[in-house]
């Protein structure tokens, strides 16, 4: 099955019980038993949800894996990748990553004795270099937030695999629709389905995808054993964004073009980030590893004082001001003040993300009139 018939079909199967054609919402905690341990395959909604079970068959088509865990928020499904690990186990880490990903990992697991260290992966061999006898997993997130940068993935996770290291692929920028990790060697992709997949904004969720059924098991066992579940709402309002992923993806990427197309001409701009430009320095291995190039950009102003980007940001009247992505709406944002704030100040600018750095999530509204407010905005 191609991409789209996966998004409407996998995993989604009329309720026996009444034949309604979408998935219920099984608002329940517990599941009757006609005696002890005989059961329809549900004990507890902890452990299992037919809601979330079809979301979790859903997601694991679309990133080609065996199986799918869900996870109450992307932070959360991160967290249980974590507990993979023991104390003293060290996390190599893309130096541009998430600003909640980097909080999780030094400031809440770094107490319980995981190492974790920041590099650049943009050259692989780099990442060989940086191997230690104590890490035991490599975070790959590409491409990157906020600067657009681009891994290799391919050539990361084989030399992962040489080592006996467990890859994750934080794939939230790219989406199913854009690039499948597990296809490119990764053991985890980890999504925030807050974003993309859910493409609403209306729903905070977190998903891994795996293709080895016993790592599949050890999750679930964390899953469980930790209890970061999402509640079957939250699975139907996700499985409800899923159906248009590859309509909203498409579109928003053509939107993204234009829009980066348009600020690289503009007078006042310095500098757009967006791995669709063939100057990009990871554009060759976009075009090989992503379908389309996403629809993040990112910019610098040419008089970059924080006064202008505020002005600027504060100008736009469709682009919103607001944190998150990947929903139909264009967001506009300062990673510097919003998020990336728990990233300290010397680390933000090694990887250039100054303090005017505005980001955009661009949605699926009209190009022309996306480009108008731009036009407004910057003046
Ligand atoms: C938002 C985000 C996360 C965290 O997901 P939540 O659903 O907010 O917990 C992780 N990685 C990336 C790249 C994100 O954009």
């Amino acid at each position: 099955m191609k991409f789209a018939t996966k998004a409407i079909h996998a995993g989604i199967e009329p309720d026996p019980g009444t034949g309604a054609v979408m998935t219920p919402i099984f608002q329940t905690s517990t599941y009757a038993q006609s005696a002890p341990g005989v059961h329809h395959g549900y004990e507890y909604a902890r452990t299992q949800n037919p809601t979330r079970s079809a979301l979790e068959k859903n997601l694991a088509a679309l990133e080609n894996g065996v199986d799918a865990i869900c996870f109450s928020s992307g932070l959360a499904a991160q967290d249980a990748v974590i507990k993979l690990l023991k104390a003293g186990d060290e996390v190599l880490a893309v130096n541009d990553l998430y600003g909640g990903s980097y909080r999780q990992m030094v400031r809440v697991w770094g107490n319980w004795g995981l190492k974790s260290r920041f590099v650049d992966m943009y050259n692989a061999d780099n990442v060989a270099k940086e191997i230690s006898p104590d890490t035991k997993l490599i975070w790959i997130e590409t491409p990157t937030n906020p600067m657009l940068n681009i891994v290799d993935i391919q050539a990361v996770c084989a030399i992962a695999r040489k080592h006996g290291i467990i890859t994750c692929v934080d794939n939230t920028f790219a989406s199913p629709y854009l690039q499948n990790p597990l296809d490119l060697g990764a053991d985890i992709v980890l999504h925030s389905a807050t974003k993309y997949i859910g493409g609403h904004s209306d729903v905070v969720h977190g998903c891994l995808i795996v293709k080895d059924a016993e790592l599949a098991q050890r999750l679930h066992f964390i899953q469980n054993a930790c209890g970061a579940v999402p509640g079957p709402q939250d699975c139907f309002l996700i499985l409800r964004g899923i159906k248009t992923l590859h309509l909203r993806v498409q579109r928003a990427c053509e939107n993204a073009a234009a829009v980066a197309q348009y600020l690289a001409n503009h007078p006042k701009v310095a500098k757009v980030h967006w791995p669709g430009f063939a100057s990009h320095a990871g554009h060759e291995i976009a075009k090989r590893q992503m379908r389309m190039f996403g629809a993040m950009v990112s910019f610098d102003l040419k008089d970059n004082s924080m006064e202008n980007a505020t002005r600027v940001m504060s100008r736009t009247e469709l682009f919103t001001l607001a944190e998150s992505l990947g929903g139909v709406e264009s967001l506009i944002g300062h990673p510097a003040s919003m998020t990336h704030a728990s990233i300290p100040r010397e680390e933000r600018l090694k990887v250039g993300l100054t303090d005017s750095l505005i980001r955009l999530s661009i949605g699926v509204e009209d190009a022309d009139d996306l480009i108008a407010d731009l036009e407004q905005a910057i003046g």
